[in-house]
């Protein structure tokens, strides 16, 4: 009886393997031409990180630090400034004068994307990022900063005008 049971199972087993072979074999055929067209890859990817601006282009980073203390591989290097009525470069009151990722550690566990509450820093989707030059491998905050959206100002760095009285 035991081996009754024990040959049936197997068999269910095989069908079932042989099922998702077959299933597979009727299934359209994906093929990318990577590096000739570049490959396509799924939204929530995680590639090389992007610190993000706000429609008016001031940078979202506020310089709290979260990232860099979520971070595992203690791989996030921040030194904060303030804001001032001259130079304003974030919403916030202080802005990342220095935001650095040493891509050397980091694992893309995502828990600084995760831990940023302005939603700052994000993956993207650049994977291009292997190097023999470990020292290439240290992205700094200009390498990473979205571009200003159409329309918008770059962070002013001009006094702010004097209120009319
Ligand atoms: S993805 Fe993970 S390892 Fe890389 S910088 Fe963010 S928290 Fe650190
Ligand atoms: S990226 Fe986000 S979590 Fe990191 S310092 Fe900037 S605002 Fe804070």
């Amino acid at each position: 009886m035991i081996k009754k049971i024990t040959a049936l199972s197997t068999v269910t087993a095989i069908a079932k393997g042989m099922g998702v072979t077959f299933r597979e074999m009727m299934s359209p055929t994906v093929t990318e031409y990577y590096p000739e067209e570049p490959p396509k890859f799924e939204e929530r990817y995680r590639g090389a990180h992007v610190l993000q601006r706000d429609e008016n282009g001031m940078e979202k980073c506020v310089a709290c630090f979260l990232c860099a203390a979520n971070c595992p591989s203690n791989c996030i290097y921040i030194e904060a400034a303030e804001n001032t009525s001259k130079l304003r470069i974030s919403g916030g009151e202080r802005y990342a004068k220095v935001y650095n990722i040493d891509y050397n550690r980091c694992i893309f566990c995502g828990f600084c994307v995760e831990a940023c509450p302005t939603d700052a820093i994000t993956h993207g989707h650049g994977f291009e990022i292997a190097s023999y030059n470990t020292s290439t491998l240290i992205k700094r905050k200009e390498d990473m900063l979205a571009p200003i959206p159409a329309g918008a100002k770059a962070p002013s760095m001009e006094p702010e005008p004097a209120a009319a009285h």
